[in-house]
């Protein structure tokens, strides 16, 4: 049977200590601070910041919540960040996406101080990435290190294969790997045999965006499978497709009307060594991984 890499596990243990280093922090009187900038409202983005703010409050960060409508300008927005930049209570700044598509999110995005961008999303970060300085990296791809590390999972000297090449996930993650000293692939929709070459991965990290799409003869025996993916499937037959006669999905479908799929498809995780569960999996490890750098950019920037 395969190793089930727990997330909300593995996301109570960062927790946790994220916990003990806050009120280290408070001894020497930092309370760290972080701003959510929310613009309109968008009811999956609500739901992920108000998500991140209770978790705050579990933990002991100050937490701020900006909500400008979704008329708000670009210059709008830059005056509020440049605020933000320049307050020494804030460690954090995150910029809950998508915003509208009047915005420029690039702008918006350079325009925090690198020392803030507990994203980790500003050129200054993704470039400390690149050349392995230390520096404050995106959430998602930072949990699954993290994941791997707090499970004993090697990396150096592994064949990684990462699937999806978003600024977000995708590269960041090879970039991780990479740093880790496993030897990378990169794929993506335009990689010729991607089946031939997922099979040659020891690590495969699946963040594409698509219900189901890695099968079992895509993964090699004994692989260890990281989903990143987050899909809700709204059909039902659908739903079998992915899950059979599984009591708990029907039930869920019935009751929300829709089911949470990954980019693996769950008769994939059959070949596996180890792999993570979509829910609670990766997304269980984000807002951890948030709470982690917020402390940190706060320690590096006060403590
Ligand atoms: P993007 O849409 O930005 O990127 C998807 C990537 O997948 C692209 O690089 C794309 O290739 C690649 N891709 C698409 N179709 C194929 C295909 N047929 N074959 C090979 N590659 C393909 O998505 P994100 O990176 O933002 O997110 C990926 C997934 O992860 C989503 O399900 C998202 O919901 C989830 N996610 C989960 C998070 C979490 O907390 N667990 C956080 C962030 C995202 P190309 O570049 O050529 O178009």
């Amino acid at each position: 049977m395969p190793l089930v890499l727990d997330g909300v596990e593995i996301a109570g243990e960062i927790k946790a200590e994220v916990a003990v280093a806050v009120q280290a922090l408070k001894e020497r009187g930092v309370v760290p601070g972080l701003a959510v900038i929310l613009v309109g409202s968008v009811a999956a983005s609500e739901i992920y910041v108000r998500s991140k703010v209770k978790t705050c409050g579990e933990l002991g960060i100050y937490s701020e919540m900006l909500t400008p409508p979704k008329t708000v300008t670009t210059d709008e927005l830059l005056t509020m960040v440049a605020a933000l930049n320049g307050r020494d209570d804030i460690d954090g700044i995150l910029i809950q996406l998508p915003l509208p598509g009047h915005v420029d999110t690039k702008r918006l995005l350079e325009a925090v101080a690198p020392e803030k961008d507990v994203d980790g999303f500003h050129p200054v970060n993704v470039g400390r990435l690149q050349s392995g300085q230390p520096g404050l990296q995106p959430c998602t791809p930072a949990g699954v290190m993290e994941m791997l590390r707090r499970r004993d999972i090697p990396v150096a000297g592994k064949n990684a294969v990462v699937i999806g090449r978003s600024d977000i996930v995708g590269k960041p993650m090879a970039m991780l790997l990479l740093n880790a000293s496993a030897t990378v692939t990169i794929c993506h929709s335009k990689t010729a045999n991607l089946a031939g070459v997922t099979q040659q991965a020891d690590i495969l990290v699946a963040a594409i965006g698509r219900p189901g799409f890695v099968t079992e003869d895509m993964v090699k025996q004994g692989a260890v499978v990281i989903d990143v993916g987050i899909n809700r499937v709204v059909s039902e037959d659908k739903v079998r497709e992915f899950f059979g006669d599984d009591p708990k999905r029907q039930a869920t479908f019935e009751k929300r009307g829709s089911v949470v799929v990954g980019d693996v498809h769950p008769e994939a995780f059959r070949a596996s060594s180890a792999y993570t569960p979509v829910p609670g999996g990766v997304g269980a490890l984000t807002i951890a991984m948030l709470m982690a750098n917020t402390v940190k950019a706060a320690e590096l920037r006060r403590g």
